[in-house]
């Protein structure tokens, strides 16, 4: 199917199936709820397939060696993502949870700072790795994932994400890591 297809069916499928929570988890806050999306087979096989695209080149190639999720909704949508392109998963993961030796990098919160850690053998040095998430929000969780991809001697090349926050300009963070945004609010 044509690249233009597949995206418009993901965007429709968007549209229709991620529901704004207003002041969760806290005031101020609209929650971009991806469950009822996840619930629908075709809407999340189209988004993953979206998705996927993000590592392929105009040939339809596959140009990275991993792909790498952030906890916890980057997982659900970057496994899939990994097998499409036919490449391994690696989980980013909270402080304190991967049983193995982990680079750590820290990352600002609203209110605060946190730690991200990848183990050190998740990916492998020279590998081009595409990172997934649900949400590019102010991009503190992606760019300390960038930070942990380079710490193993790897190459971060894209940042798949199925909705970008345009107010909070996240890309800002990225540098020159290709974020592709499926749909921007
Ligand atoms: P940030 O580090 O600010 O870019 O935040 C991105 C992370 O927080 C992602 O892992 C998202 O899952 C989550 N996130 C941030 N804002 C929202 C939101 N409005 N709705 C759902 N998830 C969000």
């Amino acid at each position: 199917m044509p690249v233009l297809d597949v995206r418009a069916r993901a965007v429709d499928a968007l549209t229709r199936l991620v529901r704004d929570i207003p002041d969760f988890p806290e005031p101020g806050i609209v929650f971009k709820d991806i469950t009822p999306l996840l619930a629908d087979a075709a809407g999340f096989g189209a988004v993953v397939e979206a998705m996927a695209a993000a590592g392929r080149d105009e040939s339809g190639a596959v140009v990275v060696d991993k792909v790498v999720g952030m906890e916890a909704r980057g997982f659900i949508l970057a496994a899939p993502v990994a097998l499409a392109l036919g490449v391994g998963f690696a989980p980013v993961r909270k402080a304190g949870k991967l049983p193995h030796d982990t680079h750590q990098a820290d990352y600002s919160l609203e209110y605060g700072e946190a730690v991200l850690e990848l183990h050190q053998d998740a990916v492998a040095p020279g590998d081009r790795v595409l990172l997934v998430d649900d949400v590019l929000a102010t991009g503190g969780t992606a760019a300390a994932t960038c930070d942990l991809v380079r710490r193993c001697g790897a190459e971060p090349v894209g940042f798949a994400v199925l909705m970008e926050l345009g107010f909070l300009d996240g890309r800002a963070a990225l540098g020159d890591v290709a974020v592709q945004a499926l749909q921007r609010v």
